[in-house]
């Protein structure tokens, strides 16, 4: 067989990159056990991330929507509610079914997309159009947050020649959150988490951890060491990203977070997450 289209299939099938990744990765270790060698199964996969999915997959001529009668409504795509669109319409025929002129008009929803790995990779976001984007994240700027000063209001992670998009509608308190700790004496060291609660909540946690660290205890944590480290100041050298948001199912967002895990990793930056936990969690083969 031929690996280079199996990945290619792979490809096509994922809208989402973080998907193919993960499909990828599973379909190289089964054919690492069929005798193949993985470097060369991990170059191939690689190569077939890199390729523009749109030309992969055959343009069709797509029917005229007839849009006369129609309002038009762009809205953000959410993955945890697919059905809001459907929703909607009906309550949109609802309000108006007694109005003589908007109850001849019909509802329509266009999905806007945002940056995100996937745009980066698959709709070929120019990098530029992040570098200049003046929209950034904002910081809470309240007088008794902890973690603004930590906080970067970026809208990109540059990892050496790429630019990962951040979510832009995040502030400290946002929930449901995936985020990247980033050492400023080590750059090339990060910490990818996810969080249901506030992120201030959760980062407030791993500050507490770097503080209350004691050499030789087996309980702390990894961010607790790194920044324990020799040389480290906690107020200079800990900062954080919020990488995306609105993540409100638990499966998707530690999927988002072991994707960023895996991409960092191929991009050659030393991730620190504890490697026993993605394993069991993931139950594939990672190299820390
Ligand atoms: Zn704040
Ligand atoms: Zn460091």
């Amino acid at each position: 067989m031929n690996p280079f289209g199996s990945y290619l299939r792979i490809r096509r099938i994922c809208t989402y990159s973080h998907n193919y990744i993960d499909l990828a990765r599973t379909l190289t270790d089964q054919l690492v056990t069929r005798g193949y060698a993985r470097k060369v199964l991990e170059k191939t996969s690689n190569r077939v991330l890199r390729l523009d999915r749109d030309k992969l997959i055959k343009y069709k001529q797509k029917k005229m929507i007839n849009l006369n009668k129609s309002i038009l409504l762009k809205m953000k795509f959410d993955l945890n509610y697919i059905e809001i669109q459907n929703d909607l319409k009906l309550v949109f025929k609802e309000c108006f079914k007694n109005h003589p002129l908007l109850s001849t008009y019909n509802l329509k929803i266009l999905n806007k997309t945002q940056s995100n790995i996937g745009n980066l990779t698959i709709n070929n976001v120019k990098p530029e159009s992040l570098t200049t984007n003046i929209h950034l994240p904002k910081k809470c700027l309240l007088k008794n947050c902890k973690i603004c000063s930590k906080f970067i209001s970026s809208n990109f992670i540059k990892l050496n020649n790429f630019l990962l998009p951040l979510d832009l509608d995040v502030n400290c308190n946002t929930m449901n959150a995936v985020y990247a700790i980033n050492c400023s004496l080590c750059p090339k060291v990060f910490y990818i988490g996810e969080t249901e609660r506030k992120v201030s909540v959760r980062i407030r946690e791993h500050l507490r951890d770097i503080i209350n660290f004691k050499p030789y205890c087996q309980y702390n944590s990894v961010v607790a060491y790194h920044f324990n480290l020799k040389e480290h100041i906690l107020n200079r050298d800990f900062k954080f990203y919020i990488v995306q948001n609105e993540l409100k199912i638990k499966k998707i967002r530690q999927d988002f977070e072991n994707s960023l895990v895996h991409l960092f990793l191929k991009l050659d930056f030393k991730v620190i997450n504890d490697p026993l936990k993605i394993k069991s969690r993931y139950n594939f083969h990672v190299q820390i």
